[in-house]
């Protein structure tokens, strides 16, 4: 297993985070010190595109690619989607390589990134505050 650093896994879970974050998804945390490469959790708003799940799953790739490898495990399992529900996964790749451009990416990403450097764990409750804060002082 290849040690990720904490900027690494900073920045991998900071896209996941994002991605949800822009996507309307609640957040209910995101980390840094799970399994030394992170892990991040978002709920699906009623009635959402399903395909917005494998959105945030693959946007690290487009938002964080020094850190590539460590989206190994999400690329197995977006093709395990595919394989097993029919996933249609180069529409997600697609739509994740627009997303990370757009600026309220841009945004959450740096927030989320930027406070996961000095905490290894931030709750939903936090996450919705640092991404609100952050837009009242903007
Ligand atoms: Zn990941």
């Amino acid at each position: 297993m290849i040690g990720a650093s904490t900027l690494e896994v900073a920045a991998h879970e900071a896209a996941h985070g994002a991605a949800a974050a822009v996507l309307g998804r609640r957040l209910m945390y995101v980390s840094r010190n799970l399994t030394n490469c992170g892990e991040s959790f978002s709920l699906q708003k009623y009635g959402a595109d399903p395909l917005d799940g494998v959105v945030v799953l693959l946007a690290p790739i487009y938002a964080a690619p020094s850190s590539r490898y460590l989206a190994i495990r999400d690329i197995g399992v977006a093709r395990a989607l595919r394989q097993d529900h029919g996933v249609d996964v180069s529409e997600a790749l697609s739509r994740a390589e627009t997303l990370v451009t757009q600026p309220d990416f841009r945004r959450a990403f740096r927030i989320i990134e930027h406070g996961l450097w000095s905490r290894p764990v931030l709750t939903g409750d936090e996450l919705a505050l640092m991404l609100s804060l952050d837009e009242e002082t903007t």
